[in-house]
């Protein structure tokens, strides 16, 4: 079923960028599972929930895309949304701040600060047909858990620990299921150490024992000329830390549409308008693709549709010299006012010879 993204940030359909801003911040705060404590469970989900609407709202291509449609894509057809998607942090950081401090619950984290082994994070960025045309290079921010020097990331004040009483130092926990004769030991990761058999004695006080702070960083990303849609471009160890262990950031290209301009595969193409007696008896036209000028050349009888092509002068494929082609669509136009000579002139080439011949056949 569609989510009604309006109704969740009580907002009407016609909101303003600002009002959608101003309903979220406020709805944040209501709901910040901080400010819930004995409801912190609903409180995350409802909170997870607004997130996902600013998410959209905020952004007008989503936006557009879900008044169309009433969904969205949050990338390779996904239309559940999950906290990799949240792309606004930055945007309200006093408000996410302390969940990325690690004061909450696990489920809360969901996405962004992954548990277990999977400690890498995802940010996605947007990128343009000309980014992807030259290449160029964009400073990333992002926010992270670092490693926390104070205890070496073990989470102990001073460093020390003690053996962890739930596994008795394993690491593991062994569950036993069933009964009588069958029997069936489970033996997975003790959730109360992690898998390190030590806790600390006492948590240190600079990260509350979680072994990693919240940190903005700033990173140069270079976007590789030709990169396709939804490229993933690993930074290793800029990921999440826990427990001694970091993972990786995967920064993810959306290459954003523009008007007037479509890429396939290598390949640029555009629309040219060009009028009917520039059709019939050729022409040139200067056309400018992004900070480049070229020459179109429009051979004398070219029809509408037909496509002219500049070879070579298309995107890169990426991680080599090959490049595609520009493929202008031609276009006419006819003028809706003519001057009297302009009439005389027309009218005379339609009278000559066989009217129905010329017009219609070549
Ligand atoms: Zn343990
Ligand atoms: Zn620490």
């Amino acid at each position: 079923m569609n989510k009604d993204y309006y109704a969740i940030l009580g907002v009407d359909k016609k909101a303003s960028q600002e009002d959608i801003k101003k309903s979220f911040r406020q709805l944040a705060r209501k709901y910040h599972p901080d400010a819930n404590p004995t409801d912190k469970k609903q409180a995350e989900e409802k909170f997870k929930e607004i997130s996902e609407a600013y998410e959209v709202l905020s952004d007008p291509e989503k936006r557009s895309v879900y008044d169309r449609t009433g969904s969205v894509d949050f990338g390779s057809g996904r239309t559940d949304f999950n906290w990799q998607d949240f792309t606004h942090y930055s945007d309200f950081q006093d408000i996410f701040d302390r969940i990325f401090g690690g004061n909450f619950g696990d489920s809360f984290f969901g996405g962004f600060r992954n548990q277990g082994p999977d400690l890498d994070l995802a940010v996605r960025v947007k990128v343009s047909l000309e980014d992807i045309y030259y290449g160029s290079t964009k400073n990333i921010k992002f926010r992270h858990n670092t490693r926390c020097e104070a205890c070496e990331g073990t989470g102990a004040q001073g460093g020390v620990q003690t053996r962890c009483p739930t596994c008795n130092g394993t690491g593991q926990e062994r569950v036993v299921q069933g009964q009588g004769f069958f029997r069936m030991v489970t033996v997975t990761t003790c959730r109360k150490c992690n898998g390190r058999g030590q806790i600390p004695r006492e948590p240190c006080s600079v990260c509350k024992g979680y072994g990693s702070l919240a940190k903005t960083e700033i990173l140069e990303l270079s976007v590789p000329k030709g990169a396709p849609n939804n490229l993933k471009i690993r930074y290793k160890g800029k990921g999440q830390s826990q427990n001694g262990r970091t993972g990786d950031l995967f920064v993810i290209l959306n290459v954003t549409e523009e008007p007037g301009i479509a890429r396939s595969g290598d390949d640029l193409y555009i629309e040219q308008e060009i009028s009917f007696p520039e059709a019939a008896l050729g022409t040139e036209r200067e056309i400018q693709i992004f900070r480049d000028k070229y020459v179109l050349k429009i051979p004398s009888g070219t029809q509408p549709g037909e496509i002219i092509k500049i070879k070579g002068a298309g995107f890169y494929h990426m991680n080599s010299n090959n490049r595609g082609d520009v493929n202008a669509m031609i276009k006419l136009y006819v003028p809706k006012k003519l001057s009297s000579r302009q009439k005389e002139i027309l009218e005379e080439f339609m009278g000559q010879g066989d009217r129905k011949r010329s017009w219609m056949h070549r």
